[in-house]
C-alpha cells in the first residue's frame, strides 16, 4: 500500500467527471488499498480517486470514531437511486481544500447501488454523517466539490485564497 500525494484546489483535474470501472481487477484493489492508506493517513473519512489523480468512479470512506474498529468501505461505480426529503446540516472539510470548513446541506438519507471490493453490486441505505460523506464522494466523481454548495462569495474567496497559494508554491 502507498499514500499518494493529494490533489489540491485549484487543480483543474477536481473538476473532471470520472469514468466507470469496468472491472474489479488486480489494479483496482490496489488503487483501493492505496486510497484507504492515503485517507488514514492524512487523516479524512472519505477520498475519491481524483483526489490522487485517478479519474475513475471509486472512492473509500471511514466513518467510525477514533478509537473506535475501523469500518473501511470501497464504493466502486455508485448511484444514488433515492434521497430523502428530510435534509441535514454538517460542517465540511476535504482533504483537497485543506484546512477550511463550512456548513453544507444536503439530503439526510440516501440509497445507494454500487459494485464492492468483492466485485458484486450491493445496495445500502445510509444516514447521518455517512450519508453526508458517500455524497461529498459522489460529487468528486462528478466533479463537484463541497464549496460548490455554499454562497458564491464564500467560494469565490476560497479559490481565490488558494489560487494565490499554489502560485506562491510555484515559486
Ligand atoms: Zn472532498
Amino acid at each position: 500500500m502507498t499514500i499518494k500525494p493529494l490533489i489540491i484546489l485549484p487543480d483543474p483535474l477536481l473538476r473532471q467527471v470520472s469514468k466507470p470501472i469496468e472491472q474489479v481487477d488486480a489494479d483496482v484493489l490496489t488503487l483501493a488499498d492505496d486510497m484507504l492508506e492515503t485517507m488514514y493517513d492524512a487523516p479524512g473519512i472519505g477520498l475519491a480517486g481524483i483526489q490522487i489523480g485517478v479519474a475513475r468512479r471509486i472512492l473509500v470512506v471511514d466513518v467510525s470514531r477514533e478509537g473506535e474498529e475501523k469500518q473501511p468501505l470501497v464504493v466502486i461505480n455508485p448511484q444514488i437511486l433515492t434521497s430523502s426529503d428530510e435534509r441535514s446540516v454538517y460542517e465540511e472539510g476535504c482533504l483537497s481544500i485543506p484546512d477550511y470548513y463550512a456548513e453544507v446541506e444536503r439530503p439526510a438519507a440516501v440509497t445507494m447501488e454500487y459494485i464492492g471490493r468483492d466485485g458484486k453490486q450491493h445496495r445500502m441505505e445510509a444516514d447521518g454523517l455517512l450519508a453526508t460523506c458517500l455524497q461529498h464522494e459522489i460529487d468528486h466523481l462528478n466533479g463537484v466539490l463541497f464549496i460548490d454548495h455554499i454562497s458564491r462569495l464564500k467560494r469565490e474567496m476560497v479559490i481565490k485564497k488558494f489560487t494565490k497559494a499554489a502560485k506562491t508554491k510555484a515559486i
